[in-house]
C-alpha cells in the first residue's frame, strides 16, 4: 500500500472514512418514513470513531438527534459546538442535575429522586429540564417498572422545571427474527405509552428501535429511530445482512517498524511463545499493542495484511506492539509472499488490495462482537479522517 495519511509521531492510526459513515446515515435515514427522526448513538466517543468529527457527517445526512452514555460525553459534544438535542441513555447520578442544565442535556429518567432533583436545577436557573421517561420492558437495565409508570409520572409531573419530552424502551433481542420476547417487550411498551395517554400525561417522542430494530421493525419506528452500530457500517447480526447495505468506516493500519531474519530456534516476544521454524523467515515489529485495543487474546491467532497478502501475528501481543512473520519463500498465495520493509503498511481491519479483514472476522477471533473491536481501538491510537 502507499499513498497513506499517516501521524507523524508513531506509526500507527485508525483511519475513519467520512464519505462511508454519510452513505450509511443515508442509507438508515432512507429506511424511515417522513417524520419519523433518526438518533445517531455516539456514545464510547461513536464507538471509537471519533464522536464530534463523526456528528458533523451524521447531521449533514439528515440525523436530527444524538445519543450519548454518559454526562462527560455529551458536555464534550455541548463545548465543541453541537446544538442538537443530546439524550443521556442512562439516569446519571443526582448531583449532575445542575451540569445537566447547564449544559442542556437530556437525561434519561426511571426514579422520582432523580427527576425531582433535576427539577429544582432547573427551576433555580429559571430554566425547564428536558427528560425522556425510560421504561424497562423486559430487558431488566434500566428504566422505570412498567406497572409504575403511571405512578412516577404522576408524583414528578406537578415540577415546573420539568418536561417529558421522550417516552421509550430499549429491546435485548431486536435482532432475532419471529422472537417471542421481542414481542413480549413491544407489547408492554405499547401498553405503558396508552396508559400514559390514558391518564392524560404527555409522551413525547416515543422511540425504540436501535440498529437491529431500525432494519427488521420498521412496524415500530414511531416517532425516532436510535441508530448506533450501523453508523459505522457493521451489521449487528447476520439477520440484517440482506436488509441494508453497510460500509466498514473504520480500518486500523499500522507501518512496520524493523524486520530482522531470526535464527531457527530464536524466540519472538515476551514468553517465547513463538519460536522460529525455518531458515527465510522475517519477523517484524508494528507499533500497535493490547493498550490501543488489539486484545492480547489474539496472540499467535490474528491474521494482518501486507502487500495486499495475509501474513501470521506471531508471539504474545505487547502492551505496546506486536510482531508478525512472513515466510519469504512461501507460495502458498497466488503470489509469491516477498520480504517486508520498514515502513510498509500493515492492515489489522480493513483492506488491502484484494485481501480485506474485518471488525467480524477479528470478533470471532476474540468470541466477542463488533461492537468491542471497534470501541477497543478508540482508545489510544490516534484518527485520521478521509
Ligand atoms: C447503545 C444503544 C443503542 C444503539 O444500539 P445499536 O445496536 O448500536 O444500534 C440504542 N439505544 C440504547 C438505549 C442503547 O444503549
Amino acid at each position: 500500500m502507499d499513498k497513506v495519511k499517516c501521524p507523524d509521531t508513531r506509526w500507527s492510526w485508525v483511519e475513519v472514512n467520512l464519505s462511508a459513515l454519510r452513505r450509511n446515515t443515508q442509507a438508515f435515514k432512507r429506511q424511515l418514513e417522513r417524520g419519523v427522526q433518526m438518533m445517531c448513538v455516539v456514545k464510547a466517543d461513536a464507538y471509537g470513531h471519533g464522536a464530534i468529527q463523526c456528528v458533523k457527517t451524521m447531521q449533514q445526512a439528515g440525523a436530527s438527534q444524538l445519543a450519548v452514555a454518559t454526562v462527560e460525553e455529551g458536555v464534550a459534544l455541548r463545548q465543541a459546538g453541537v446544538q442538537m438535542p443530546i439524550l443521556i441513555l442512562s439516569e446519571p447520578p443526582a448531583e449532575c442535575a445542575g451540569t445537566l442544565v447547564e449544559y442542556d442535556l437530556m437525561p434519561s429518567v426511571y426514579t422520582a429522586d432523580f427527576a425531582l432533583a433535576l427539577g429544582e436545577a432547573a427551576a433555580a436557573a429559571d430554566r425547564v429540564a428536558r427528560y425522556h421517561l425510560a421504561i424497562d420492558t423486559g430487558m431488566t437495565r434500566i428504566g422505570v417498572r412498567r406497572q409504575d409508570v403511571v405512578e412516577l409520572r404522576r408524583t414528578i409531573d406537578f415540577h415546573r422545571g420539568l418536561e417529558c419530552a421522550g417516552t421509550f424502551t430499549h429491546f435485548a433481542t431486536a435482532d432475532v427474527l419471529d422472537d417471542w420476547d421481542f414481542a413480549l417487550q413491544l407489547n408492554r411498551f405499547n401498553e405503558a405509552v396508552a396508559a400514559l395517554r390514558g391518564a392524560g400525561l404527555s409522551t413525547g417522542l416515543v422511540h425504540c428501535d436501535n440498529t437491529p430494530g431500525t432494519v427488521l421493525h420498521p412496524e415500530c419506528h414511531y416517532d425516532m429511530c436510535r441508530v448506533g452500530i450501523g453508523l459505522y457500517g457493521l451489521q449487528p447480526a447476520e439477520t440484517t445482512v440482506p436488509r441494508i447495505e453497510l460500509e466498514p468506516v473504520m480500518s486500523v493500519r499500522g507501518r512496520v517498524t524493523r524486520v530482522v531474519y531470526p535464527q531457527v530456534g530464536d524466540g519472538v516476544g515476551y514468553g517465547m511463545t513463538y519460536r522460529v521454524p525455518k531458515q527465510n523467515i522475517q519477523i517484524a515489529t508494528v507499533p500497535v499493542g493490547y493498550a490501543d485495543g488489539l486484545a492480547r487474546e489474539l496472540s499467535n491467532n490474528m491474521d494482518v495484511l501486507v502487500n495486499g497478502r495475509r501474513a501470521r501475528q506471531v508471539g504474545n501481543i505487547c502492551m505496546d506492539q506486536f510482531m508478525l512473520a512472513v515466510d519469504v519463500n512461501s507460495t502458498r498465495s497466488y503470489k509469491p509472499t516477498g520480504p517486508v520493509e520498514v515502513g510498509d503498511v500493515v492492515t489489522l481491519i480493513g483492506t488491502d488490495g484484494d485481501e480485506r479483514i474485518t471488525a467480524d472476522e477479528m470478533a470471532a477471533q476474540r468470541r466477542t462482537i463488533n461492537y468491542e473491536v471497534v470501541c477497543d481501538f478508540g482508545m489510544r491510537l490516534q484518527k485520521i479522517y478521509t
